[in-house]
């Protein structure tokens, strides 16, 4: 990193921490009237008038600034997965006004390539026609970046377009998450990330506390969640279920704004982990005395219900007689196993089981031995010839189909269900 980098990162650092001495952070709730395009726009005027106006939030040294919006694998907006393509054309719309200079930039979810995920959320249109460089993050040039006080990362891998950027609006959305129970501003960051094998070092170490490191260096310095439709349930894909909830929240300090969501999502701030960890290490406050809701209030917003994932990926499985052995594994396996147990399994099979199972799920998953054990992810690749065995990073949800069909009947011959989804069987000596 050059100097100018260095003294750049270490200055964002230096404002992270300054923020916990302040005393009051402001987060503001707006509703918006409808999914429209033009209630969206009356919405985020509101939202940032709220704020004093956008000139009010961005220093007058700024130079470049990053929209950062969550794109995950293109889903429509309207799933509740990725955030309202026109957050992103109302943003950059109102910052040109403002003659700055904007640069819109994510990495798609893993196993994506961004590019789909900009054509499909039509993210990649509203770019080409304002003229605005759309930059795929897991394409560019990596540069590792130093964590000074990271707790376990000494440096983070982001695109080099990044650190030159010195302004990042993060646009996330408003989502549960089965490994970080949440999904808002500070796991947004997450897509600057230039490669898949960097993203898969912060779920095997611990993607709470990563998370926390990647934001000690690139905190965003302006948050917005779009609720207008949320995800609930089991996120961060499907099973997750759409929730809308007509809403836009946002402030300087993404601990807080995180907060805010979680409170309106019926959660405890301290109970998530990654939330409690960026107050400690001072990123900024979850504390309600320290937060100021403007706008409308949590509870004018909040629903009745809005439905969390288990705390425990044991939990996972709605069915007494599928185990899961928790490994350790990313959302990305977690997702993929909970879309077959909570929506493309056949109920026939589980009513007609004569065998309970037990699936093992990440790569610190050992067998026990039981003799009713299924592995499944390329973590679990050790497993392979050894126990009947999903592979793939993640396996597709409908991979999983015969192996447990046939474990439910008590039928664990060795096997491997390969990437065309065909079960293969494999002999004594482990040849197929
Ligand atoms: S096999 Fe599953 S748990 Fe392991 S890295 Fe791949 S998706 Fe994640």
């Amino acid at each position: 990193m050059n100097d100018n980098r260095m003294k750049f990162h270490i200055t964002r650092k230096i404002n992270g921490i300054r923020k916990r001495s302040s005393n009051v952070s402001t987060v503001s709730i707006v509703k918006v009237a409808g999914t429209g395009k033009k209630q969206l726009k009356i919405g985020l005027e509101h939202f940032f008038e709220t704020h004093g106006g956008l000139r009010k939030i961005i220093p007058a040294h700024t130079n470049k600034i990053l929209i950062k919006p969550n794109l995950m694998m293109g889903e429509p907006w309207t799933t509740g997965i990725t955030v309202n393509p026109y957050m992103v054309e109302f943003l950059v719309t109102f910052l040109k006004k403002e003659g700055l200079e904007v640069i819109v930039g994510e990495g798609a979810g893993w196993g994506c390539e961004s590019a789909d995920a900009f054509k499909k959320t039509g993210v990649a249109d509203i770019c080409d026609r304002l003229g605005i460089p759309l930059i795929d993050f897991k394409r560019g040039r990596g540069v590792h970046i130093p964590v000074p006080e990271g707790s376990l990362l000494k440096d983070v891998l982001v695109d080099e377009i990044v650190p030159e950027c010195d302004f990042i609006f993060s646009l996330a959305k408003m989502k549960t998450h089965c490994e970080t129970t949440v999904s808002l501003s500070m796991k947004n960051m997450k897509g600057l990330i230039t490669e898949d094998r960097e993203r898969l070092r912060f779920h095997l170490l611990d993607v709470n506390r990563c998370l926390i490191d990647l934001n000690r260096v690139f905190k965003p310095d302006f948050s917005i969640v779009e609720g207008i439709i949320a995800l609930e349930g089991i996120g961060p894909l499907k099973p997750g279920k759409p929730k809308p909830l007509g809403i836009v929240a946002g402030g300087k300090d993404p601990v807080s704004v995180d907060a805010v969501c979680a409170r309106i999502m019926g959660l405890n701030p301290a109970d998530i982990r990654h939330l409690e960890y960026a107050s400690l290490a001072g990123l900024g406050t979850i504390d309600k005395n320290e937060i100021e809701v403007t706008g409308e209030s949590v509870e004018a917003v909040k629903p009745d219900l809005y439905e969390c994932p288990p705390q425990k990926i044991e939990k996972l499985s709605p069915y007494e007689n599928i185990k899961i052995i928790n490994g350790n594994p990313c959302s990305n396996c977690i997702a993929s196993l909970a879309s077959y147990l909570h929506g493309y399994i056949d109920k026939k099979i589980i009513e007609r089981a004569t065998s309970n199972i037990e699936i093992l799920i990440g790569g610190k998953a050992r067998s026990s031995g039981t003799g009713r054990e299924i592995a499944i992810g390329n973590c679990l690749k050790k497993y392979h010839g050894k126990l009947p065995f999903v592979s793939g990073c993640p396996p597709p949800s409908d991979a999983y189909l015969e192996l447990i069909d046939r474990g439910l009947k008590g039928n664990f011959d060795i096997a491997t269900v390969n990437s065309n989804c065909k079960v293969v069987f494999i002999n004594k000596d482990n040849e197929v």
